[in-house]
């Protein structure tokens, strides 16, 4: 349940809401507003009822989340949700555009696709060290090596880093290295590997599974800001259909769905969404329209040689003018590249 406190609620007042629910065993999460104070209590709902919380000081009223997903839902914090990566904000008005390679293969390559995503605009690199590979023969990621080419193109370009982690045991390198943490589609239901990262506190990036409902990806999220970590970024990456002519189909209407449904940033990979390059750009264009945070898409300086993903992936050399077009849309929809 949500308790709204009054405008001009005291801090002492808001402690003891805190308190009071603490004592019933239930995890108390302040959300503090511009103008009102939320306070989220999540636990058992009898003992909660029965607490007599609307009694206490400074308290407006207490109303039920009625949904499933409590701490990302937009009742428990109407704002858009800013996440600061490193100077770099998604959400609220800032919107990301990130890319990179698929993954990490050779310090030219990860290097040659930093300086022409920085060239072109973009806020933050991407690239996969550790990769999930749907073959067992195929390329898997450099692992730690991969890690420290990406933080080696970060000292030249300045551009965060956004990497996956697919294993819990993993953690402590890619904490090290990354600046968001990427939870895969195949992952997205990995509940320790999400509780860990809600534990690590670094920001985020959540892809939707390919099987999983807008409610499913919601709750997910819910596992790593139960644990403290509100830097979230939801990503819409294509779900599975029937439709054969696309690798998955990019699920557009999700966009507005989660953005009424929650306070997160939602972004979108238009390069996993169809598996085509020649999408990439439109799929990209409609994600602005629909009011996305950003997008993330593949860039590899020579995607003929990409050990992952190539037939996807935008060539460097095209990246400048795939930006100009998608940073005007960004600017005429009211939003900065930031
Ligand atoms: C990726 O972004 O590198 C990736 C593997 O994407 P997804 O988890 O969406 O398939
Ligand atoms: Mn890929």
């Amino acid at each position: 349940m949500m308790v709204i406190m009054r405008e001009g609620a005291t801090a002492e007042q808001i402690d003891h809401v805190v308190a009071r629910i603490q004592e019933v065993g239930a995890d108390a999460y302040v959300s503090q507003g511009e103008r009102v104070t939320i306070v989220g209590a999540i636990g058992d709902r009898e003992e909660l009822t029965a607490l007599p919380i609307e009694a206490c000081a400074g308290v407006d009223r207490v109303v039920a989340i009625l949904k499933p997903y409590k701490l990302v839902s937009r009742e428990f914090r109407p704002a858009d949700t800013v996440i600061d990566v490193r100077g770099s904000k998604v959400g609220g008005g800032h919107f990301a555009l990130i890319a990179g390679p698929c993954s990490v293969e050779t310090p030219d390559q990860v290097l040659a696709a930093a300086v022409a995503a920085k060239e072109a605009g973009a806020t933050m690199m991407r690239g996969g060290a550790f990769k999930p590979r749907t073959s067992p023969y195929t390329f898997q990621g450099l692992g730690r090596e991969g890690l420290e080419l990406l933080a080696a193109a970060r000292e030249q370009t300045g551009l965060p880093v956004v990497t996956e982690l697919m294993d819990p045991r993993d953690l402590d390198v890619v904490h090290e290295f990354a600046d968001v943490i990427q939870i895969g589609a195949r992952n997205m239901q990995n509940f320790q590997l999400l509780s860990e990262v809600g534990k690590a506190g670094k920001p985020v990036l959540l892809k939707r599974g390919q099987s999983a409902t807008v409610e499913e990806l919601l709750m997910a999220a819910e596992y790593v800001v139960k644990e403290g970590n509100r830097d979230v970024i939801l990503c819409e990456r294509g779900i599975r259909t029937f439709e054969p002519s696309t690798r998955n189909t990019l699920d557009i209407s999700a966009v507005p769905v989660i953005k009424l449904a929650s306070h997160l940033p939602v972004i979108v990979d238009p390069s996993h969404s169809a598996g085509r390059l020649d999408l990439v750009l439109p799929l990209s264009l409609a994600a602005v329209a629909a009011g996305a945070d950003g997008v993330i898409v593949e860039m590899h300086p020579n995607p003929e040689l990409a050990l992952c993903d190539g037939p996807q992936s935008l060539p460097s050399a095209a990246f400048g003018e795939y930006a100009g077009r998608v940073s005007e849309l960004v600017k005429f929809t009211g939003k900065t590249l930031s």
